[in-house]
């Protein structure tokens, strides 16, 4: 007993060591000082991460470029910057954006912002590279309504062509924004999923609500499975609109939808 109290002890002191070990080499890192890492579609700007993590950040996002923006035909994309923060607090002062579960967030078609989370400075640490491709697919989906705004509009010059694009975009659904973002992340999570369809809302509802993140993977699962994933970049362009892209009312929609998730999760 007393050979396996000290084997114990030994072991969580190593574990202690080894934490504070790797604190103290990322620490440095911390200066503030930013490196970056680039191709020909991102530029990231990070500190206090080491170059390896932000190259796997670099790798997933290179991955998911070209399928995703081929099947939402996204028009020419101009070059993306990413710039990812260690802390909380590195990222909320440089974003201005103080909710604790918010990890990421989109700054026009060609910027966002991340938190890295690992074990290192979280207890429930996220995903660094889902977390990238959630938002770059933000980034998408907001070069495809800008482009077509600006087919559309007499207004070319900034800012009034900012202003009635940032209005136009008030009328883009929330849950259609979060659903795309999660759905080419891979935010599928099953007992989540579960979870959250128990609670029962509409989309509306989930506009407004933290569910959605949880159930927005399913939104468009159905779409593809029902009438394929072509209709996603449709959905896209005409705001959400179910009656004129798939032809059935929003409330039909959402009832085939809960019926969908029933089925499968
Ligand atoms: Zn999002």
């Amino acid at each position: 007993m007393r050979r396996f109290l000290k084997i114990t002890i030994f072991s969580l002191l190593a574990l202690a060591a080894l934490y504070v070990i790797a604190r103290n080499i990322r620490h440095p890192l911390l200066s503030g000082e930013f490196y970056s890492l680039e191709n020909s579609h991102f530029r990231i700007q990070y500190t206090g991460i080491s170059e390896d993590e932000a190259g796997k950040v670099l790798t997933a996002l290179e991955k998911t470029y070209g399928p995703v923006r081929n099947i939402l035909h996204d028009p020419d994309h101009s070059l993306i910057e990413v710039f990812i923060y260690p802390t909380r607090e590195m990222f909320q002062a440089r974003t201005g954006i103080s909710g604790s579960a918010v990890t990421g967030t989109s700054r026009g078609p060609t910027a966002f912002h991340m938190l890295y989370t690992d074990w290192l400075n979280s207890f429930l640490p996220t995903d660094p590279e889902q977390i990238a491709v959630h938002e770059f697919v933000h980034c998408v989906q907001l070069n495809i309504l800008i482009e077509q705004f600006r087919a559309n509009t007499t207004v070319t010059e900034d800012p009034e062509f900012s202003e009635a694009f940032e209005q136009r975009f008030t009328e883009y659904p929330q849950w259609l924004w979060e659903s795309v973002s999660t759905y080419y992340a891979g935010e599928e999570n099953v007992i989540s999923i579960r979870y959250a369809a128990g609670h029962g809302q509409s989309l509306e509802e989930l506009s407004t609500d933290n569910d959605i993140y949880l159930l927005g993977y399913t939104v468009i699962a159905y779409v593809k499975e029902q009438w394929g994933e072509e209709k996603v970049g449709e959905l896209i362009r005409n705001y959400g609109d179910t009656e004129r892209v798939l032809d059935v009312t929003q409330e039909n929609f959402e009832t085939g939808w809960k019926k969908y998730v029933d089925e499968n999760y």
